[in-house]
């Protein structure tokens, strides 16, 4: 087992992954910018190197200084975390080139997943279910029509590199293919420097469900169930659960086994995940992502699998220690993203936390690295919290959630904790009914 592992990230995330460790008896290397010098993960962690300006790309994104941290301190392997080089093949490369473990998947298959072309054409290879359109990449916006003309309208232009959403755009008719092909393009060679996009048919009331998997790359894979990460603004999750309210234990096992079967055929390793939308009873493939998501506690409450400590055995070469029929699903558990912005507008909010408490009590987890007098740096994501709640049925789950976010205070800066009261109070989600579109409407319909 390894020594010491350098977390290569911040905020909330690096905190998890640096329990985890600790549980673990490995040592943690903190890296950090000028920014976050104060940072719970820092203060934590049993050695930190500053590794740049707060800029991500001068610091969080700085392959090089990250490589000589982990030089410097003698880590033996590196976690990425989630988002800056988490889905960076290179990073990976370079990372086991100067011979350290990288804790996620094989570069291979981190550039594989990354293009979405590529990801889709290999996901029909795997037989999963995909959403119907062009196969491959749209050369045109004529040939766009050309296939939107085949599969119907409403169509959706994405981004072959895309993330985050960006490079997405709906067309209802052909009036409306020209333009959505041209600003997908434009907005994914501006983002991500790639301008490739494809087309599908835009989906009127999916809901967005996922399945974790786990794989240690010698033939075991097994799958933890899926999460409903439909309560979406701007196609950015807000509220996620699991199990998903809309499927049954036939569906969730169909589903599970079936993306299990997937991986076991492509020698995946590590912990990843495979998005799909769900409409009428069928799966879509949308995407997969390689590495740890910010959702994946909601998981670990249902099965009691810590997914970030089987990360670190798998990279360690160690065989997964239990099967399929070993994992079994207890209760409901509900993850609210506490985000640092206005609750309306959803425009960041940074400055400075004057009175912090967190919720407490059975079955709830705060995992966040703020704490009051904490100073949130303009220059990074706005997730400050997650809060994670587990009940034996859904209906005790909402309870629990009601109370703990009646608890959780958070002073100086607005939250997104006054929507989640509000989200939490309207029957269309106490009866689980919604799909990706149902949260934008309802934020619209507020005051
Ligand atoms: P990104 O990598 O940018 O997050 P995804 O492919 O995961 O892109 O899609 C993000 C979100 O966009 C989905 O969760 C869903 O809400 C919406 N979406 C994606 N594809 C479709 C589709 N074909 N029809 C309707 N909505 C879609």
């Amino acid at each position: 087992m390894f020594e010491k592992i350098l977390i290569a990230n911040r905020g909330e995330v690096a905190l998890r992954i640096h329990r985890a460790c600790r549980e673990m008896g490995i040592k943690t290397v903190a890296v950090h910018s000028t920014a976050d010098a104060d940072a719970m993960h820092v203060r934590l962690a049993d050695e930190s190197v500053c590794i740049g300006p707060p800029p991500s790309r001068d610091s969080y994104l700085n392959v090089a200084a990250i490589l000589s941290a982990a030089n410097i301190t003698g880590a033996d392997a590196v976690h990425p975390g989630v988002g800056f080089l988490s889905e960076n093949a290179e990073f990976a490369t370079v990372v086991e080139e100067h011979g350290l473990a990288f804790i996620g998947p094989t570069p291979e298959h981190i550039s594989l997943m990354g293009d979405k072309v590529a990801a889709k054409k290999a996901a029909v290879d795997l037989n999963l279910p995909v959403v119907p359109g062009s196969d491959g990449a749209v050369e045109s916006p004529e040939r766009a029509a050309e296939i939107a003309g085949e599969i119907g309208y409403p169509v959706l232009i994405k981004a072959s590199a895309g993330g985050g959403g960006r490079g997405m755009k709906v067309a209802r008719n052909a009036d409306e293919i020209n333009d959505a092909y041209l600003l997908a393009a434009s907005e994914a060679g501006a983002a991500f420097g790639n301008d490739t996009v494809y087309l599908e048919k835009y989906l009127g009331r999916p809901r967005h469900i996922e399945v974790q998997l786990l794989a240690d790359g010698q033939g075991q894979v097994v799958h933890l169930g899926e999460r409903d990460c439909s309560l979406q603004r701007r196609h950015q999750k807000l509220l996620e659960e699991a199990p998903s309210p809309a499927l049954n234990a036939a569906e969730r096992n169909a589903i599970g086994e079936r993306v299990a079967q997937a991986m076991r055929h492509l020698g995946y390793r590590s912990a990843g995940t495979i998005e799909f939308l769900y409409e009428n009873g069928e799966f879509y493939f949308i995407e997969m992502n390689t590495r740890l998501q910010v959702e994946h506690p909601i998981s670990e409450a249902i099965t009691g699998i810590d997914i970030v400590r089987e990360q670190i055995r798998i990279a360690a070469g160690l065989p997964l220690a239990f099967t399929q029929e070993d994992v079994s699903f207890s209760g409901h558990a509900i993850e609210c993203r506490i985000n640092a912005e206005n609750p309306r507008t959803f425009l960041p909010s940074p400055g400075t936390i004057s009175d912090y408490h967190a919720p407490g009590g059975l079955g709830v987890r705060v995992d966040s690295a703020i704490y009051a007098g904490y100073r949130i740096p303009p220059y990074y994501d706005s997730l400050i919290a997650k809060l994670i709640v587990h009940g034996q049925t859904r209906n005790e789950c909402l309870m629990r959630l009601r109370r703990a976010l009646e608890e959780f205070v958070i002073e100086g800066v607005e939250t997104s904790i006054p929507l989640h009261q509000e989200l939490i109070g309207v029957s269309d989600f106490i009866n689980g009914d919604y799909d990706i579109h149902w949260l934008e409407k309802f934020v619209d319909s507020l005051d």
